[in-house]
């Protein structure tokens, strides 16, 4: 057989696919599972953002577009940075993604070379790593601890900087510990960056998903103009995960090299879909606040029941819609207690180990469902210890 590339044989999936398909063949076998795995609102599309997106294919906005993006969106992803960071951007440096996936893998690809170090938060998203590691780079985790809420601390990330040190991914509030690092934490990390001539990459695909916390952007510190690549979309808080948008600010001589990326790998990001992306910047955002809102109540009833639960302990999360409880005094380990709870509570949750080895000892939920669902869980999950 001939031989795949190392790169290849490097990268690697999420657990999240995983612990969903054992999930669905337990509900093919006639089980009632309650999810909890799934990173996504469990909301539609708002109706103005889906019919914009449907007068657009009516109008025939179904063709290639310029490969860095529609520059309607382009302008109004300037305005929207503009009033949620305080910076008003070159339209030169943005550039419109399929999803912010695409935007991770094409900003490390362009800045990665083999051998260089990458320092990322642990338990973190397993992109960062995935790529990090297709690319032939040293991953370097700094672990996120609980007595620090889980907020990357600023020594950490400077006690590992070396002369291979490349690239500093940063994710507040972060996915899947739901915490929001603070504005002078996130300078700090920046400054760190300036002084060793290090890039950062900020994924804030939940900027817009905080509860009584501010959301920072270590963009600001250098306007995205050297060194610091912001990354956000649609996806969360605008529910759009399956349409696929997202957006990168980014220094100048990098969206050249980026535009050649995405010519090369999509040729550009789906006309109508960028259409749908100028209503959701510019027209009502009532939507979020509202999804907030409910969130909240979400948040506040699964952390409250997590806490009620023998051997469960669990802080109550700033951002985004995950709960990620310390389940250590079960006696079990992440993978055996995300076992247990699929099997015998049918409570699909994924193991704190799927987002780094810093992860053992905890569980991610993610609350976005219904809070009969999470009452329930919560009730079968006690049943499952008794
Ligand atoms: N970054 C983080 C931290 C995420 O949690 C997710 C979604 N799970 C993404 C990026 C992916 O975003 P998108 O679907 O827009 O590619």
């Amino acid at each position: 057989m001939p031989q795949l590339s190392e790169g290849a044989r490097r990268i690697y999936g999420e657990a999240a696919f995983e612990v969903l398909a054992k999930a669905q063949k337990l509900e093919r076998e006639g089980k009632k599972i309650l999810h909890f795995e799934i990173g996504e609102p469990d909301m539609e599309t708002p109706d103005n953002i889906a019919q914009a997106g449907i007068r657009a294919i009516k109008d025939k906005k179904t063709h290639y577009v310029p490969s860095v993006g529609l520059l309607e969106l382009r302008k109004a992803v300037q305005s929207e940075v503009e009033t949620t960071r305080g910076y008003r951007p070159e339209l030169e440096q943005i550039v419109i993604t399929p999803g912010l996936k695409p935007g991770i893998f094409f900003s490390m690809l362009a800045v990665v070379n083999p051998g260089d170090e990458i320092i990322y938060q642990d338990p973190g998203y397993p992109t960062y790593g995935s790529v990090a590691s297709f690319l032939g780079g040293k991953r370097v985790m700094i672990p996120l601890l609980e007595e620090n809420e889980f907020r990357m601390n600023p020594d950490d990330v400077k006690s590992k900087i070396t002369k291979k040190t490349k690239l500093i991914i940063v994710n507040s509030p972060q996915n899947p510990t739901g915490s929001v690092m603070t504005k002078s934490e996130l300078d700090e990390i920046s400054e760190i960056a300036e002084e060793h001539d290090i890039f950062i990459i900020s994924d804030e695909i939940y900027s817009k998903m905080t509860y009584d916390a501010k959301h920072y952007s270590p963009t600001c510190r250098d306007e995205a103009k050297e060194r610091t690549i912001l990354l956000d979309g649609f996806s969360k808080y605008y529910a759009m995960t399956g349409w696929r948008l997202g957006y990168m600010v980014v220094p100048q001589y990098l969206s050249d090299r980026l535009q050649d990326f995405l010519v090369s790998a999509v040729s550009c990001t789906a006309d109508f879909t960028q259409w749908a992306g100028v209503e959701a910047l510019t027209g009502n955002q009532s939507f979020i606040s509202e999804m907030m809102e409910r969130f909240r109540e979400k948040r506040d009833k699964i952390v409250k029941g997590l806490n009620s639960l023998p051997g469960f302990s669990c802080l109550t999360p700033k951002g985004a819609f995950y709960a990620f409880p310390n389940i250590s005094e079960t006696g079990m380990n992440s993978k055996e207690c995300a076992d247990h709870l699929l099997y015998n509570a049918g409570v699909a949750a994924l193991p704190g180990t799927a987002f780094g080895p810093y992860g053992e000892g905890y569980l991610r939920f993610s609350y976005a469902t219904t809070l009969d669902n999470i009452a329930t869980a919560i009730e079968r999950i006690k049943v499952s210890f008794s």
